[in-house]
């Protein structure tokens, strides 16, 4: 089959591989319809991770499952199906509570937890910018999609990851009706963030960031735009909220390399929130941190280190949840909005391309070239 395959830093390739088959009795096999380039592939892109040579990228799937595995009970052939990025096994002790992006069977090393498809240092999964897929214990790690599956590909595709992501920095921030919320970053992570500060009922939304096309796309759904290369993210929201700082903080941009101001202070994002959330406020940090970059500037950044103003955020009293989202907690509920027309998070789309043209657009994506918001690749 065809796959988009890692080959180094910066260098993509797409080339035939093994197929992927069904190999234990609880798998299910997926024909990809689509499958999204993800600001957190670029980690693995830039060459910062483990990332093995020849592996295939991935993890924001959704198909038609061909075939099933005989202890596969509830999923069956020809269902259209969108998969969470965490490949989770249902019965471990963090599954158990919900936790499924701690699961702690799935990942090979015992102290470690928590796979994904596609992954550095989340199990050796393949991933689904590829023909075919196998899903493990497909009957946990597969939702149905209803009959507007095809229909509304484009928003069902986005349950995956972004859209629960985004969901879920709100939820570790504590987003209730009627709180003002600030949002670092405005990419396909943030754009989501606020999208769900908005569905749970948010006074204001205001997101933070320096790409004026990003900014409008954020702006089309109601969110008052920040651009940090123009105006100071912190005295913008104060200005915004009385003076008081904003209720919560979504941190959505994790470690970038590239700061077009050459600002390679690893903390600024979340440092940038503490001072912008109220004393006594919450914030949801779901950008990406780990990752080492040897070439980097910044000590802290080479040991995939940040240095937050933790004297400033203990004093203000404010609490702050970090990590990787259990997408199976939140995707059915997110599914039903969608299949409402209460949520339509396929505006941020900006490019379908087919699977030929992945490395191509892998270099705008990562360039964050004018107009690259979101890549869905049609295999
Ligand atoms: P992206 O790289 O496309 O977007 C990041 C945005 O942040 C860009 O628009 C950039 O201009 C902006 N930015 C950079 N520095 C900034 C600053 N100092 N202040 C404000 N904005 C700034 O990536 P994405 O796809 O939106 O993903 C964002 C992060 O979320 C990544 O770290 C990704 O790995 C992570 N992620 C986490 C999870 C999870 O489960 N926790 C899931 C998906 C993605
Ligand atoms: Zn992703």
């Amino acid at each position: 089959m065809k796959a988009v395959v890692y080959q180094g830093p910066r260098d993509v390739v797409v080339t035939d591989v093994p197929d992927a088959k069904i190999e234990r009795p609880t798998d299910v096999l997926v024909k990809m319809t689509t499958t999204n380039i993800c600001g957190s592939d670029l980690h693995m892109y830039e060459g910062r991770t483990s990332f093995e040579q020849g592996r295939t990228f991935g993890h924001e799937n959704m198909g038609e499952v061909v075939e099933v595995g005989q202890g596969v009970e509830k999923v069956k052939v020809g269902d259209r199906v969108v998969l969470p990025f965490n490949i989770s096994c249902g019965f471990c002790k963090n599954c158990e509570r919900g936790l499924t992006n701690y699961c702690l069977t799935t990942q090979p090393d015992p102290s470690a937890a928590g796979a994904a498809y596609g992954f550095a240092d989340m199990g050796s999964y393949g991933g689904g910018q590829a023909e075919l897929l196998r899903v493990p214990f497909g009957d946990h790690n597969a939702l149905r999609l209803g009959e507007d599956a095809q229909e509304k590909e484009n928003d069902y595709v986005m349950l995956s990851d972004i859209f629960p992501t985004g969901y879920h920095a709100t939820e570790m921030a504590g987003v209730i009706p009627g709180d003002s919320v600030v949002i670092a970053g405005a990419g396909p992570v943030g754009l989501m963030a606020a999208l769900s500060a908005t569905i749970k009922g948010a006074a204001k939304v205001m997101v933070v960031d320096r790409h004026p096309d990003r900014l409008a796309l954020a702006e089309q759904i109601g969110a008052i735009a920040i651009d940090d290369s123009k105006t100071d993210p912190v005295q913008a929201v104060l200005d915004e909220t009385m003076g008081l700082g904003a209720d919560r903080g979504c941190e959505c941009v994790g470690y970038q390399a590239h700061d077009p101001q050459g600002n390679e202070d690893t903390a600024a994002t979340l440092n940038m929130l503490i001072n912008a959330v109220r004393f006594t406020g919450g914030i949801g940090t779901v950008g990406v941190f780990v990752p080492q970059d040897p070439g980097a500037k910044d000590d802290l950044a080479k040991q995939g280190k940040a240095a937050i103003d933790f004297g400033t955020h203990w004093f203000k009293g404010q609490t702050m949840g970090n990590g990787q989202c259990p997408v199976k907690k939140y995707n059915r509920r997110l599914r039903d909005l969608i299949a409402a027309d209460k949520a339509k998070p396929s505006w941020i789309v900006s490019h379908e391309i087919s699977l030929e043209e992945a490395a191509d657009a892998y270099r705008n994506f990562d360039a964050r070239s004018e107009g690259w918001t979101k890549v869905v690749i049609k295999p």
